[in-house]
């Protein structure tokens, strides 16, 4: 049903709970909030009429909007949000007591369409505003039961967002990882290549890309045992990391074989780095009495490639480093 697009970069206020979550929210607030807009111009108060149906039309355009698997922040955060804010301060002045119900729906309405780190903000500058214009038109000892129960309802909902994004954030970090040895696995691969592509094409830099296999790996595993194979993955998969750069990124995308993204890199750079950790890898002993050799593909984006073409021409050099006799790189 959603069809959500793909993250422009891991800050990027896009996801697919958010998508789901915004998508709900509009499309019930659109359908509760008609029939009332109806009524109010049945009741003569037109202001309160032509402000839902201005609302109305915000949850649908966002709802359609959802639908398509995208999010417009903008939308929720100078129409839908402050739609809310005068909604709610509107309902205080109007309607009194009656009109406190509101502003409870509202902060549930604010968490379940923004992103959580914007969502506690807007909160704050909510309940502000909103117990300035319940001063104005309660009375003392409800004004003062409206705080209590408006701040622990605030409260509430935050602490569950809290965890909600807590456990989403440990899952995605899960679900991505490699559990033996810590490196990205090849779930965010398509996504990661395909934001430094277009990175690439938006500030003109180069990008490159190793494909690093072991060689003859799997005699390793019928000589000394699977175990001391996952052991040479892991310290390979460490060695790797400690001698790439802080900007590059490993995947471990099969049993043997890592990726390693190389952003603002050059080929030569990339060929530099690639001839390095080869003949490190060769020289680290270990395993005892046995030289452990890689073979790399290393490919430089070019303008026309998709992520796809990109991994294809990385595999076929690997395929040509091994067919040339292991133990060195293809560029
Ligand atoms: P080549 O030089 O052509 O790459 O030969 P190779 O033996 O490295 O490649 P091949 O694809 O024939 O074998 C890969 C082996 O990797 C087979 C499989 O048992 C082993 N392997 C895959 N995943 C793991 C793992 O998680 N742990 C261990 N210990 N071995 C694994
Ligand atoms: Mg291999
Ligand atoms: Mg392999």
């Amino acid at each position: 049903m959603f069809r959500t697009q793909p993250a422009q970069n891991s800050t990027e206020f896009k996801s697919d709970f958010l998508i789901r979550s915004t998508f709900g929210v509009s499309l019930v607030s659109s359908l509760l909030l008609f029939p009332l807009c109806i009524n109010s111009f049945i009741d003569g108060r037109n202001f309160d009429g032509a402000f839902g149906l201005f609302t109305c039309c915000l949850f649908v355009i966002n709802a359609i909007a959802c639908h398509r698997g995208r999010y417009f922040y903008w939308l929720n955060i100078v129409g839908v949000v402050p739609a809310f804010i005068l909604g709610s301060a509107n309902g205080l002045f109007s309607l009194g007591v009656m009109g406190s119900y509101w502003p409870a729906l509202c902060l549930f309405g604010i968490y379940f369409i923004l992103p959580f780190k914007v969502a506690k903000f807007v909160n704050v500058i909510f309940l502000i505003i909103i117990f300035a214009a319940a001063y104005h038109t309660l009375e003392n000892e409800m004004f003062f039961r409206f705080i209590v129960s408006l701040t622990a309802v605030s409260f509430f909902i935050f602490l569950s967002m809290k965890e909600v994004t807590y456990s989403q954030n440990v899952l995605k970090k899960q679900a991505m990882t490699d559990p033996l040895t810590g490196a990205l696995n090849r779930v965010d691969l398509p996504q990661s290549l395909q934001n430094a592509i277009d990175e690439c094409k938006k500030y003109q830099t180069d990008a490159t890309l190793c494909v690093l296999d072991i060689d003859h790996f799997k005699r390793i595993n019928d000589e000394y045992g699977h175990d001391m194979g996952d052991k040479v993955l892991v310290d390979l998969s460490k060695h790797i990391q400690s001698l790439i750069s802080s900007k590059d990124t490993l995947f471990r995308v099969g049993g043997e074989e890592f990726v390693i993204l190389m952003r603002n890199t050059s080929l030569l750079e990339g060929k530099l780095t690639a001839d390095a950790l080869r003949d490190t890898i060769k020289s680290l002993n270990m395993l005892e009495n046995k030289v452990i050799t890689v073979s790399i593909g290393v490919t430089q984006l070019k303008p026309e490639y998709t992520w796809k073409q990109w991994m294809k021409q990385s595999d076929e050099k690997l395929y040509f480093a091994k067919e040339e006799g292991r133990d060195r790189i293809v560029a």
